[in-house]
């Protein structure tokens, strides 16, 4: 199981990062976890077949997360016709995905297949085990566990630190966690998360690898309590001077 980052930072951020999708490819095709507004562009730069896609989940509505997909839609339907596009996300969210298809023209009838799933129950789609969890977000958004080929990943998506990421995390192997910013209580008043929040996550819930993602136009940086160390994990065309 490979995890791709076709993109990884939010709304507004460096131009060569934009937005939030990750591919989650097996063998025989791969899984999307959100579709940001490069993720179409991405899918084949990184190297992948727009036509393997298996689903598509929509975690909330934020077009960081979502304005990809309409365009994700009319690729497949030019390149893969046969192929209908299934989008996965809680009820409230395929809701507004079906309003967004609506309003930017985007066809519906054979293309695209939206499937509602429960939130807090575990659902198996082509052999992916998905459960969602509500996030604490400035809008509805959930925390995701996905299941396939014997190991688990969790993905925060968009949250202020939640119980939710514990229980989506358990026994899996990598935490893909937001950290939009270094200031806990700006962070958490508008339901974001810092370094230090998915650090946290990750000790408390024992997984071994942690991905941090979601910078605005800073990258993310890691503060040390213990010395005057800040970590940065830069991206693309970030300067620092010496
Ligand atoms: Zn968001």
């Amino acid at each position: 199981l490979r995890i791709v980052f076709l993109a990884c930072s939010s709304w507004v951020s460096n131009p060569y990062l934009g937005g939030v999708s990750i591919a989650i490819v097996r063998d025989s095709g791969f899984a999307l976890l959100d579709c940001g507004p490069k993720a179409p562009e991405r899918i084949a730069l990184c190297g992948l077949d727009p036509c393997s896609l298996d689903f598509v989940l929509v975690t909330h509505m934020h077009g960081d997360h979502v304005l990809g997909l309409p365009t994700l839609i009319m690729w497949r339907r030019f390149r893969c016709p046969s192929k209908t596009t299934v989008v996965v996300g809680a009820k409230p969210v395929i809701d507004s995905v079906r309003k967004l298809l609506e309003l930017v023209g985007c066809p519906q009838h054979r293309e695209v297949e939206l499937v509602p799933i429960s939130v807090g129950e575990e659902t198996e789609i082509m052999g992916y085990r998905l459960t969602l969890f509500e996030a604490r977000h400035s809008i509805y958004s959930t925390v995701v566990r996905l299941c396939v080929e014997g190991s688990c990943i969790a993905y925060s998506s968009d949250t202020a630190p939640c119980s939710a990421i514990a229980e989506a995390s358990r026994g899996c192997s990598v935490l893909i966690h937001e950290a939009s910013g270094t200031d806990p209580e700006l962070m958490h008043r508008i339901g974001h998360s810092t370094p230090l929040d998915a650090i946290e996550a990750a000790a408390a819930s024992g997984v071994k690898r942690l991905v941090l993602m979601h910078p605005g136009l800073e990258p993310i940086s890691v503060p040390m309590r213990f010395s005057d160390l800040t970590i940065v994990v830069p991206h693309a065309c970030y300067e620092i001077s010496s």
